[in-house]
């Protein structure tokens, strides 16, 4: 062991100074070491003792170094010790690292995520025009390396009953339409392409409107005319009876249509393995009486959720009419603790426990509810962005955390999402509205076209080159043209994690 001391608490600095070679660069560092100390000792009031440094198992040119310090310090300006000629001379050290190559290791997991569909066409006994299928993954969140993504997450656009209190910038997108779910419903898939219809029943809440289960029953039945995707139920009064009188009044009126339902009032008891209450047990009853999926929901508790599947396994409801929502919450608002559970949920479910393998259901749209996302606050920059940015990064963080299928509300940030998702499911582009997202959007007339979009549908009918577009990035356009043609091309992983740190 060599001891090299560099500095008493409270006497002058040790000077030990070499006028050149390995010697003068070794005893810089450790002078630049010293002046750090004393910085991180002004910050707050640290305290640092500070006597010697320990140098072990160093090579030569060190135990030079430590003769050299082990001599009495010379006043500042005098010449060199004559340890530093022989600290000049010292011999390299000559290192030689192993090279070798790394294989990720490629594990397999006993278990997999079911796979659900949602909705049903008329072949099916609904009136769809066609199903999604989400889940079936028996790999963790994005693993390519270690097997496919069967199934590229939906993203449900929700729809409320009564206008929630909508921000400036959801004004702007849904203002028209705000008094009438099912017109909003129908701009969703006409307008901004929405693939899946999420009605948010919040006027059955008794303490607001208390509109009763008859007249959430129409409102869906209006909602289900207006549009031909998937569409699925949020329940939310607040009142465990009440939510089971709606469920059950939409799964009636609704029968054949495989809904996606979900009650958040049902309240689970505290200990596990408690009996359930009857409105649990009727939730899951009225759902496979009627043939929907049923989404437990249980905010940031996994062992809950595995209750409330396991009940619904036991009254015979497979795994793939069952989905598992964990309560998303909007970042800073203990989304943490929701991604926390959502790993619980995906390990679980990847060794095998049936309880945790429903596909995972989570609401980024929750991000809504910080008031950081829409109060009008200067320092805080647009809300337009921040409420984007809110809603985005919750999305992005359900989905690095396995999340199946999201509900979101913003526009803006259902494109983000979309196109996070064309990138790593290297989607083929084959609608202007998709190629859209991928342009700048800036009308610029530069390729030669008026705006994006003639320029977008130019790029799908094989008319034009990205290249044109003179606004994009270089990964831009190689992205792009991927996304155009991405038959038989393997996505780079570093590309990959390029673009998630894009969004
Ligand atoms: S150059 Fe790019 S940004 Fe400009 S109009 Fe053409 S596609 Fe749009």
């Amino acid at each position: 062991m060599v001891k090299v001391k560099l500095k008493k608490k409270g006497e002058e600095e040790a000077q030990a100074t070499p006028s050149s070679g390995e010697g003068k660069e070794i005893l810089d560092m450790i002078a630049g070491l010293n002046r750090l100390m004393k910085k991180v000792e002004s910050i707050r009031g640290i305290d640092l003792e500070f006597d010697e440094i320990i140098l072990e198992g160093v090579m030569p040119p060190y135990e030079l170094l430590s003769k050299l310090l082990s001599a009495a310090p010379p006043a500042v300006g005098a010449p060199a010790p004559a340890a530093a000629a022989e600290v000049a001379e010292a011999p390299k050290p000559a290192i030689k690292l192993e090279e070798f190559k790394l294989t990720p290791p490629i594990e397999t997991h006993p278990g997999a995520f079911a796979e659900v569909v949602l909705g049903a066409t008329r072949d099916e006994g609904g009136t769809r025009a066609f199903t999604l299928k989400i889940g079936g993954n028996n790999t963790p969140p994005y693993y390519r390396f270690e097997g496919g993504l069967p199934h590229r997450p939906v993203i449900a656009h929700i729809v409320f009953d009564e206008d929630p209190g909508l921000s400036k910038l959801l004004r702007e997108q849904y203002g028209d339409v705000v008094e009438d779910p099912a017109a909003w419903a129908k701009k969703l898939v006409d307008v901004y392409g929405a693939k899946a219809i999420t009605l948010d029943l919040n006027s059955t809440d008794p303490k607001g409107t208390n509109r009763s289960a008859e007249e959430a029953a129409q409102t869906l039945r209006e909602v289900l005319d207006a549009v031909d995707v998937p569409v699925g139920i949020v329940v939310r009064s607040g009142n465990m009876a009440k939510d089971v009188e709606v469920v059950e009044a939409c799964a009636k009126e609704a029968k054949g249509e495989n809904l996606f339902i979900t009650s958040t009032s049902l309240v689970l008891p505290t200990w596990v393995g408690v009996e359930l209450d009857d409105e649990v047990l009727q939730y899951y009853d009225i759902a496979k009486e009627y043939g929907h999926t049923i989404v437990s929901y249980q905010p940031m508790n996994a062992q809950g959720l595995a209750w409330l599947n396991k009940t619904a396994i036991n009254k015979e409801i497979p795994t793939s009419k069952i989905m598992t929502d964990p309560g998303m919450v909007g970042v800073g608002y203990g989304t943490e603790l929701v991604v926390t559970t959502m790993d619980t949920v995906v390990n679980k479910a990847l060794i095998g426990d049936e309880n945790f393998q429903p596909p995972i259901i989570a609401a980024p749209c929750n991000a809504w509810l910080n008031r950081e996302a829409w109060n009008k606050f200067e320092e805080w920059g647009s809300e337009i962005e921040r409420g984007t940015s809110f809603e985005c990064a919750t999305a992005a963080a359900a989905l690095a955390s396995g999340a199946h299928m999201l509900v979101m509300l913003n526009q803006r940030a259902i494109e983000m999402t979309e196109a996070l998702l064309d990138k790593i499911y290297l989607t083929k582009l084959t609608d202007t509205r998709s190629v859209m997202r991928h342009l700048p959007k800036n009308d610029c007339k530069k390729c030669g076209y008026n705006t994006c979009q003639e320029m977008a549908e130019a790029l799908l009918k094989g008319e034009a080159e990205v290249e044109k577009c003179e606004q994009m990035t270089p990964a831009g356009i190689r992205t792009l043209k991927r996304l155009l043609n991405p038959e038989g091309v393997k996505p780079d992983p570093a590309e990959i994690a390029n673009w998630v740190v894009e969004v």
